[in-house]
């Protein structure tokens, strides 16, 4: 790779989620994720939700939120 340029970016992207890097708790590998939330592909290692970055989004937040008051749905 060649060095690293400092390339334009827009300044709109500072309040979006960001892809952050780490590497794996358990077994070493590189992996990627968003906002400092990780899950390995290889170990199946995922870290703790609080170590995010930025908070989680509400339910409501949710494309698939069936409104206050549903059952919870059930896993498969
Ligand atoms: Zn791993």
């Amino acid at each position: 790779m060649s060095a690293p340029q400092e390339a334009p970016q827009p300044a709109a992207a500072d309040d979006g989620p960001k892809i952050t890097r780490t590497d794996c708790d358990r077994c070493g590998t590189r992996v990627s994720g968003i906002d400092g939330r990780y899950a390995c592909g290889v170990c199946g290692w995922v870290n703790h939700w609080s170590e995010g970055h930025r908070p989680l989004p509400p339910a409501e937040a949710d494309v698939d939120y069936p409104g206050p008051g549903a059952a919870p749905r059930r896993r498969r």
